[in-house]
């Protein structure tokens, strides 16, 4: 399948900075025959905005959380590690809550055709994938509450945190909040993306065989993806707006050596131009400003990510990258407090590998759980749940 045969989707609507706080994603979801208006912070029909809580007090019930602000388990985020985790801890019987952030659904709302997910042999549509993972997160007895974390307090035990004024609490906490991808910000950028704009060479660079392709960045990373698009693209233009690259010079002399790939510098996108698919670029030189039109069928933008992990500063250890420190598979560093997907790894990205830290992190909390409780009732050791999860 080519690119121009990936099926239109909404627009997602978003800033360069928060590319997915959106609830577009969410309307999405709602495309796919989930019921929405299940969850009672829902604002209104196929929107899964939730509403303002009804008094805000901490530990009441608030109107999102159907009642329910307890849980053994609380998990935020609802991508594909936060829902993977809500399947296995809803059928483990810890009966979830999932705060899933106004990006319900996670980055794979802001895409199309997914056809490395296993078990899809034709592909799938992201929001199509991702309302499927809810559907199964949902009957199994989790409860969703599509809404934003926005403080949290795991200094001590049950685990505390708040959106929009309400206090929910956890035994055991799954911080699965993912992370964003970085976008140029242009708004033709944005209207064609996943119809040839992407933020993921390893997802998408399979869609562009036979096309000229163009990468956007100066880093490692987009030197990599430029050189991963040889595979299927007939050239690969890497764009720099500056003189000097900041990837490593192994990867500069790789690039240079390969014919497939044109590099400029000095030049940035000036606009994305296509109406249902990428079909060219404008180009502005840097230093002189003039500007230049050249035919392309792709665009990569590879400037970097944002791993959502603001929220945790001085509750859980960040690499400097930004990205949450994990001590052992999905442990952090507090006991009970549990990490999964792309808010920790920078090396993977990928939907399968989130979902399989999501299990991970589940089946965690579950045997950490379980320790936890044995230790009370006076049977095991203190060492106990540590061991539980090692
Ligand atoms: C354009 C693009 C195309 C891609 N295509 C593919 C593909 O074809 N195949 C593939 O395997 N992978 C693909 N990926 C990568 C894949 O989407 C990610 O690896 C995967 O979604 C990571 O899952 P996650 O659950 O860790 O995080 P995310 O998907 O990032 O989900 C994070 C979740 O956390 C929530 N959240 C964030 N902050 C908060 C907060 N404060 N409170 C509550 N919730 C919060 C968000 O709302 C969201 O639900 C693609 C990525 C992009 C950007």
């Amino acid at each position: 399948m080519t690119d121009t045969e990936k099926t239109a989707r909404p627009d997602p609507a978003a800033s360069p900075d928060a590319p997915m706080t959106t609830p577009a994603g969410a309307d999405a979801f709602a495309g796919f025959a989930i019921d929405f208006s299940r969850d009672e912070g829902v604002a209104g029909a196929g929107v899964a905005v939730a509403s303002t809580p009804a008094a805000g007090v901490p530990g009441s019930a608030s109107a999102e959380s159907g009642g329910r602000t307890e849980a053994k388990v609380l998990i935020i985020g609802s991508g594909p590690a936060g829902l993977t985790a809500a399947i296995y801890a809803a059928r483990a019987d810890l009966a979830p809550i999932v705060l899933a952030g106004s990006a319900a659904g996670g980055q794979l709302m802001i895409t199309s055709d997914v056809e490395n997910y296993p078990g899809f042999p034709e592909g799938i549509q992201g929001p199509e994938l991702m309302a499927k993972f809810r559907e199964q997160a949902e009957r199994f007895g989790t409860h969703i509450v599509d809404i934003d974390v926005d403080r949290v307090d795991f200094s001590r035990r049950p685990f505390r945190v708040w959106a929009r004024g309400t206090e929910y609490r956890g035994d055991a906490v799954i911080v699965a909040s993912g992370a964003s991808a970085l976008w140029l910000g242009l708004d033709s950028e944005t209207r064609l993306r996943g119809r040839g704009v992407s933020a993921c060479a390893t997802c998408d660079g399979f869609f562009f065989r036979g096309e000229e392709v163009a990468v956007v960045g100066g880093g490692d990373t987009a030197l990599e993806e430029a050189t991963f698009l040889t595979r299927f693209a007939t050239k690969v233009h890497l764009l720099h707006r500056r003189d000097a690259f900041r990837a490593s010079k192994i990867m500069i002399d790789r690039a240079k050596a390969n014919d497939k790939i044109e590099i400029r510098t000095n030049v940035e996108v000036d606009e994305v131009i296509g109406t249902a698919k990428v079909e060219g670029l404008r180009l502005r030189d840097t230093k002189t400003g003039e500007t230049s039109q050249v035919p392309m069928g792709g665009l990569f933008i590879a400037i970097g990510y944002k791993p959502n992990t603001d929220i945790f500063r001085g509750e859980l250890d960040v690499d400097e990258k930004g990205y949450l420190v994990v001590e052992d598979e999905t442990r952090s560093k507090i006991d009970g407090v549990f990490i999964a997907g792309d808010v920790h790894d920078h090396r993977y990205r990928q939907a399968v590998t989130a979902a399989g830290d999501g299990c991970k992190a589940a089946i965690d909390a579950e045997r950490w759980l379980e320790a936890m409780h044995a230790q009370e009732a006076g049977i095991g050791s203190a060492g106990a749940t540590k061991a539980a999860t090692a």
